[in-house]
């Protein structure tokens, strides 16, 4: 059994409304996160998955229940500093997430107030330069990169305090596709290579195919949770709550059930056409 990263214990969260009703933004959740994984998580908008993140760090804490990261408990204000440096965090727009006018300094922003010496930075901006592939960008301006550039210098800059999770939060979806692809090679490459674990929340389900684990919100709770292709096959339900299912999985699933000899789990589209044209 792998080590948890974060546990959820019965997690539920509330804005504060001025009418004093309440809306549970977070519903009851429960969840191991395992040391390692990458987890994507989907929902349509408004289901919860970004008060969710918020919870991971400890940017928000639950209005009841727990959550743990690495055992610390993050309503432990002794604590958020160790949470914080635990699970780093890249939001959707990359704009809102620089800092500085040079690369570099913009990298070694998170280390310096974390208090790490000077060395040690200049280490870890080399090491996170290299991980997202910018090494050369390391004097340019930020604010002439690509999205998908500016993205993975935001990731770079949440390397560099060396967590152990990183959640992203739709951090694709401002990217055109070839962004899109930059920043999730970057990610599964420090998930299979740093052994990083990775919350990646997102709307593009095909972005969710290649995780180990898909986690489904809606309305505040979890609706599914299982192994891509798993879940996939409740196209159904995804579709009843306005999800999209890979075109790849929807083909397989409707020609396994009109009866054809297709394994409807399958995610990869090679595979699909390999076992078509056997059949035909
Ligand atoms: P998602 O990221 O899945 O779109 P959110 O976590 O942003 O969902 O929102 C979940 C619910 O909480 C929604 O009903 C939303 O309107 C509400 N909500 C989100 N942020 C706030 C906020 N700062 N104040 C009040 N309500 C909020
Ligand atoms: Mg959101």
């Amino acid at each position: 059994m792998a080590e948890i990263a974060i546990k959820l214990e019965n997690v539920s969260f509330s804005y504060p409304t001025n009418e004093g009703e309440e809306h549970k933004a977070v519903n009851g959740v429960s969840l191991d996160i395992e040391e390692g994984s990458f987890v994507a998580l989907v929902g349509h908008n408004g289901s919860g998955k970004s008060t969710l993140a918020k919870l991971l760090n400890g940017l928000l804490t639950p209005t009841s229940g727990r959550v743990l990261v690495y055992g610390v408990d993050t309503s432990d204000d002794k604590r958020i500093f160790d949470v914080r440096s635990s699970v780093g965090m890249v939001f959707q727009n990359p704009d809102n997430q620089m800092i500085a006018t040079d690369v570099e300094d913009d990298i070694a922003f998170g280390p310096e107030n974390l208090g790490v010496p000077r060395e040690e930075i200049i280490r870890r901006v080399d090491w996170a330069l290299e991980k997202v592939g910018m090494s050369e960008f390391r004097h340019a301006t930020p604010f002439k990169m690509s999205g998908g550039q500016k993205q993975r210098l935001a990731i770079a800059g949440v390397l560099a305090i060396k967590p152990r999770v990183m959640v992203l939060d739709e951090s694709t979806a401002m990217l055109d596709p070839k962004g899109r692809d930059e920043v999730m090679a970057v990610v599964r490459q420090l998930n299979r290579e740093e052994k990083m674990t990775v919350v990646h929340i997102t709307h593009y389900m095909d972005e969710a195919l290649g995780a180990d684990r898909l986690i489904v919100m809606n309305d505040g709770k979890v609706m599914l949770d299982g192994r891509p292709a798993d879940v996939f096959k409740e196209y159904e339900l995804l579709t009843k709550i306005k999800l999209d299912v890979p075109c790849v999985t929807r083909l397989a699933v409707t020609l396994a059930k009109a009866g054809m000899d297709v394994d409807p789990t399958i995610t990869d589209e090679e595979a699909l056409v390999d076992s078509l044209c056997r059949l035909l």
